[in-house]
């Protein structure tokens, strides 16, 4: 699944090499996937993006935002597998969620995986979807401040009894963030998946703030994770600390050996010396 630094890293891609593209004909999928959703039929689909040309794409937690102008936005929402730009004289692959061919002959596919929303809607009314319409700040927006942190996490102290990973991957309350990047996040900051949220010293806030935002730059800045594709099929080069490779290494930290463990609907990996 894609999180925010793949979804920054191919909106920042489209902007180089699709912005200014007119579209000759776009299309939804061909392989039919019962947890991808089109708000469209793919009529509608077809007709209302012919002739159009994309604009400035940005991402906003784990969603894309592409202009298709004049006057709609193409949404790809939580989606993982593969966004492909594929040049002048490519093959078309077989199966494809969705399909978008430019008038000069170059064009873009789009493959998920598990989920992901494909939809397209009239220019501003993309704001009003759900999980876009009511979105909190993102790690890397200027509102996401230590304050703004710390006042969240002493928000969500008054409901629910909530953990670390919770706080980092559950209904988006970091939005952008996931199961993937949360586990080198808490690695960073010595802190383990399962420590209540309500208990964290607030020194523990400070590294665990301090990690996120770290974290985030630092996979935005290798273009992605190296386990995901960027928009030209490359691998991203930012190789996770804490994922299934690491299970029975060394910890970098202490030479301890590093655990797999489920917990919360997944994985986590982790140092049981270095995180408390
Ligand atoms: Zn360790």
């Amino acid at each position: 699944m894609f999180e925010l630094p793949e979804c920054v890293t191919l909106a920042r891609q489209m902007n180089d090499t699709l912005k200014g593209k007119t579209i000759q004909r776009g299309q939804q999928g061909n392989s039919p996937h019962k947890f991808v959703w089109y708000n469209r039929s793919h009529d509608e689909f077809e007709r209302l993006t012919k002739g159009k040309t994309v604009g400035q794409a940005r991402a906003k937690g784990r969603w894309l935002f592409i202009p298709l102008e004049p006057g709609y936005v193409l949404l790809l929402g939580e989606c993982g597998g593969k966004v492909l730009y594929h040049p002048p004289g490519s093959k078309v692959p077989k199966k494809y969620h969705l399909y978008i061919a430019f008038e000069d002959d170059s064009f873009l596919t789009a493959m998920t995986q598990m989920w992901g929303a494909m939809e397209l809607y009239e220019e501003g009314e993309e704001q009003n979807r759900e999980y876009v319409k009511d979105m909190r700040t993102t790690p890397i927006e200027p509102g996401f401040t230590f304050d703004y942190f710390s006042a969240l996490v002493d928000d969500l102290m008054e409901g629910k009894k909530r953990s670390a990973k919770a706080l980092l991957t559950q209904d988006q309350l970091i939005p952008g963030l996931g199961n993937s990047i949360a586990q080198d996040i808490l690695f960073r900051a010595r802190i383990s998946p399962k420590h209540p949220i309500a208990d964290l010293t607030s020194d523990q806030r400070g590294l665990l703030y301090k990690a996120i935002v770290d974290t985030v730059a630092e996979v935005i800045e290798k273009g992605g994770r190296y386990d995901e594709y960027d928009l030209y099929g490359n691998r991203g080069g930012y190789p996770r600390l804490m994922d299934k490779n690491a299970v029975g290494r060394p910890c970098p930290e202490c030479g301890g050996e590093i655990e797999k463990i489920q917990y919360l609907g997944g994985a986590c990996y982790l140092c049981p010396n270095c995180q408390e």
